[in-house]
């Protein structure tokens, strides 16, 4: 079990900044089982004087000072009403005051709980965000958000499980042992040998069972990442009458899913009939052996054996909880292990090696001989060379598939070459630090992602010393400034999830606005696909105008305004850069690049 001691440790760190909460729940807890125990033991007066045995207090020598020094004085055999009446007072008393501590350490449990897995979700919201872009493509996002909140739920409830209700088993279970011992140790052993045995036995089953939650874990992310990709591609699906094959799909999965989830149940519900069945026998294994030294050894007070069998009764059910702890646990332990695989995988920065912090740019950026490959594919980039001046607007272009994205993610170090080397200023770019990098470079993508925020926060994205004349001076050069003022609240207007309330043409000016207040002197521009109207057409048009201004520009280009303007077109096919020079250069040289031109531009009428 030492791959689980390694999860108990890590999330041991999570638990610890909170342990005086832990504290509080142990000690609580330990206060109110002995409480409990009180209040059983305070039935042998009372039996004793139901039944008019001559002395309430028995002559066993543990209760009788428990009980002697606490409620002595309380008892008179002569007086067996009074005293019926005193012990019913405490007996109420003593439950009360139980049920009090145990509210109270309900509470701080809950608290422990919950401050713990809100940590495990910072931290693994914190560490998503510094994940190196490969992470990115190798995982799905349903998996993602799985792991972020099914596992994390699941691994609250190892606390739950261990704080709020085994630290409450334990208390009882060892308090109520204690006494037990202290009453007969004869029929505490008989009683009690069966304990072992059953926790030694289940152990195969819960190995099994912490596999299966995994698989499940896994299974959930699967059904998480369906309904992911139904919600975004809703359209797609719509458009060609997918929705029976997807559903098919979906029947398909959910169907392993429950079937898994049964199958698991299987085992996972053993552990209860199997501890019930035991405790039976622990119960008869005492009825017998306790009415020997009672009736035969005479060493055992009658009243003692009726409250003995009470306690052990009492046992069971913490005995029975504790049992399914390791069930429940192996759960939390499997999403735990989900959830450290995301933690455990190095940030982009542990992983940076830059040292640089304040790197220059003033002559050029160059590509030397860069090859760039996904795992273990064909290169999706061969041996591209070439060199950007500061200032130039370089287009590139090139079928689907032939790798202009791939060259566009090496500049900020998104990906990093298999081999050959970017350079800035002649400085490898692998020697500037990451952040350094990025605050030289901006991106204008075709998926304009806008966050679930208000229209200045969008555009001020993260920057808070921005002053209301910089954002108005971008939105104007974005031509963005007459749409904003037209919303609802202006620049405080919550665009909703993924600035579903704008059009495509404000959606792309929104992203030049903030390209342009962040001012960055290398642009990436990913131009949109998507057809807009000509009016929407032409003032984004002139906002990307304005943006190229005095930057150096790479931009996968779809707009033949943008291409025609481009101070040099680089042509890929295939991973290769198979022609570059300027658009009247390529269309005379009548190779890769006419024949693209042909194909895509003439067709559109242009
Ligand atoms: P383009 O942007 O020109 O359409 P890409 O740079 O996206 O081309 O892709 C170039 C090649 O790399 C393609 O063959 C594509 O299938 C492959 N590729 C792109 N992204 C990944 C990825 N994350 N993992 C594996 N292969 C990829």
């Amino acid at each position: 079990m030492s791959a689980s001691q390694g999860l108990w440790g890590r999330l041991w760190r999570f638990v610890r900044p909170h342990r005086s909460k832990l504290v509080g729940v142990v000690s609580l807890n330990l206060l109110a089982a002995v409480f409990d125990v009180f209040s059983f033991t305070l039935l042998i007066p009372f039996l004793n004087a139901l039944f008019e045995q001559p002395q309430l207090i028995p002559s066993n020598k543990v209760v009788s000072a428990i009980l002697g020094t606490t409620i002595g004085f309380l008892l008179n055999p002569a007086d067996q009403m009074g005293s019926l009446r005193n012990v019913i007072v405490l007996v109420l008393l003593a439950v009360t005051l139980k049920n009090v501590l145990v509210w109270l350490s309900g509470q701080i449990g809950a608290q422990l709980q919950e401050f713990v897995v809100r940590d495990l979700r910072d931290a693994l919201y914190a560490h998503l965000l510094r994940l190196p872009m490969s992470w990115f493509t190798a995982n799905k996002v349903g998996q993602v958000i799985s792991r972020m909140l099914t596992d994390t739920t699941n691994a609250k409830a190892v606390v739950t499980e261990l704080v709020t209700r085994s630290i409450w088993s334990t208390a009882q279970v060892v308090s109520t042992i204690a006494i037990m011992f202290a009453v007969s140790w004869k029929l505490s052993l008989a009683s009690l040998v069966v304990v072992p045995l059953t926790v030694l036995s289940l152990q195969p089953v819960l190995r099994k069972l912490r596999k299966g939650y995994r698989r499940m874990g896994n299974e959930q992310g699967e059904i998480t990442s369906m309904v992911q990709e139904v919600v975004s591609g809703i359209r797609l699906i719509k458009s060609y009458g997918a929705e029976v094959r997807e559903e098919q799909r979906f029947v398909t999965r959910n169907a392993a899913f429950a079937q898994g989830y049964v199958r698991i149940g299987r085992l996972a519900l053993m552990s209860g009939p199997v501890t019930e069945t035991l405790g039976a026998v622990m119960a008869v294994a005492i009825l017998w052996f306790g009415a020997r030294l009672v009736l035969v050894e005479k060493s055992l007070d009658g009243a003692l054996l009726v409250t003995f069998l009470i306690w052990v009764m009492r046992l069971l059910q913490p005995l029975k909880q504790l049992s399914q702890v390791p069930a429940a646990a192996q759960q939390s332990l499997a999403s735990a292990e989900r959830i450290f695989d995301v933690i455990d995988s190095p940030t982009e920065t542990s992983a940076d090696r830059g040292t640089n912090t304040a790197p220059t740019f003033t002559t050029s950026l160059a590509f030397d001989h860069v090859t760039f490959a996904y795992g273990d594919d064909a290169p999706a980039l061969s041996d591209v060379s070439f060199s950007a001046r500061k200032g130039e607007v370089i287009a590139l272009v090139g079928a689907s598939g032939a790798g202009k994205s791939t060259l566009i993610d090496l500049v900020p170090r998104f990906l990093e070459p298999t081999s050959g080397r970017i350079t800035l200023d002649g400085v490898d770019l692998r020697h500037i630090t990451l952040d350094a990098l990025r605050s030289l470079t901006g991106i204008v993508s075709q998926d304009t992602v806008l966050f679930n925020d208000t229209v200045r926060a969008n555009v001020a994205f993260g920057r808070t010393k921005v002053t209301q004349v910089q954002l108005d001076a971008a939105a104007r050069a974005a031509n963005a400034m007459s749409f904003i003022q037209e919303l609802p609240e202006g620049w405080d207007t919550n665009l909703g999830e993924r600035g579903s309330r704008l059009s495509g043409g404000q959606r792309q000016r929104l992203a030049i606005a903030r390209a342009l207040l962040s001012d960055p002197p290398i642009l990436i521009l990913d131009e949109a696909t998507s057809a807009l109207d000509v009016e929407s057409e032409r003032l984004v048009q002139e906002a990307i105008d304005r943006l190229l201004e005095g930057r150096t520009v790479f931009v996968i280009a779809h707009r033949l305004a943008t291409i025609q303007h481009a101070d040099r077109i680089l042509v890929l096919e295939r991973g290769q850069l198979v022609e570059q020079g300027t658009h009247a250069d390529l269309l005379a040289r009548n190779g890769a690049y006419a024949r693209l031109h042909a194909m895509q531009f003439n067709r559109g009428g242009e």
